[in-house]
């Protein structure tokens, strides 16, 4: 855990796979408001781990929707596509402690085992955990995930105990493509750049503890986690890019943020939505109890 001296200081790290939406300013404005109401700071971390995924100028439009939200973040923004070395050096320690094992299936053979599945989808079998079957070849690198129970305390949820290896499963830290995977790049920066806190959005609740077991295993501090209520579109389901939210306007930048300060559980000033965006977080922020 952060020492009890360290300053607040968190991160909103959106992956550059399209505009921004209204589910994530929930997430940034969340986040912005627990830094900002505690005279923390508050970081941009672009996640371009994943290039077949990206999209084109997705990074530069996200940072300007930012700013005309009014929603300033401190110091150079982190681009994790410019981190590998430091991920390279997280993969060869958990190799060495034999934590981490080369996996020569691919999905097609995980499917046919007839896996279990839990909340980050299909339950590895364990097929390369003893070793590569005789003539097959390293493909994905996974994380042992046997006997291992994670326990924390989130801010909204409360409790959370994992079995990793009956929910979770050993997972990909580096994929079959070569690139690394989200869990060892975000267990590894939010280490790295010293936050105190990881506020984001509910739907990552189940990525915290294979992230807390992969700290625990480099030896990295693990930060307080507060998971955020998430954003549902007409039908019940998660605004996102896969079922197509639309991207947030920047001209309507106070009606979004009174709109996401509802969700957060503020009841917004009638007429606030036609204040400027620095006013509405002025109001927000004056209305931010320092739970
Ligand atoms: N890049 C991830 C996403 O947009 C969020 C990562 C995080 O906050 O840990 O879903």
């Amino acid at each position: 855990m952060s020492g009890p001296g360290a300053q607040f200081s968190t991160r909103f790290a959106p992956s550059p796979t399209g505009p921004l939406h209204f589910g994530s300013l929930v997430a940034a404005l969340g986040s912005w408001l627990a830094a900002r109401s505690r005279g923390g700071t508050w970081h941009v971390r672009i996640d371009d781990l994943d290039p077949p995924r990206e999209e084109p100028g997705a990074a530069p439009a996200i940072l300007r929707t930012l700013e005309a939200h009014g929603l300033t973040w401190d110091g150079p923004v982190v681009y994790q596509s410019r981190r590998a070395a430091a991920y390279q050096e997280a993969l060869e320690t958990l190799r060495r402690s034999g934590w981490a094992y080369p996996c020569a299936c691919s999905r097609r053979e995980i499917q046919a085992a007839g896996p279990a599945s839990g909340p980050m989808g299909w339950i590895y079998p364990g097929t390369c955990r003893s070793g590569l079957p005789p003539g097959r070849a390293e493909r994905a690198v996974r994380v042992r995930t046997q006997g291992v129970r994670i326990h924390f305390v989130d801010a909204a949820a409360g409790p959370i105990t994992t079995e990793l290896d009956s929910e979770i499963g050993d997972f990909v830290i580096r994929r079959a493509d070569g690139f690394f995977a989200y869990h060892l790049a975000c267990a590894v920066d939010d280490a790295a750049y010293g936050y105190t806190h990881v506020i984001r959005g509910q739907d990552l609740l189940a990525c915290t503890p294979p992230q807390i077991h992969l700290q625990r295993l480099l030896g990295l501090n693990t930060p307080h986690y507060h998971h955020l209520p998430l954003a549902l579109n007409e039908y019940g389901q998660k605004l996102s890019k896969q079922n197509r939210a639309p991207p947030l306007e920047a001209d309507r930048a106070s009606a979004n943020l009174v709109e996401a300060l509802g969700l957060l559980g503020y009841a917004p000033t009638e007429g606030l939505d036609r204040a400027p965006a620095p006013e509405v977080l002025g109001w927000a922020l004056a209305h931010t109890r320092r739970a």
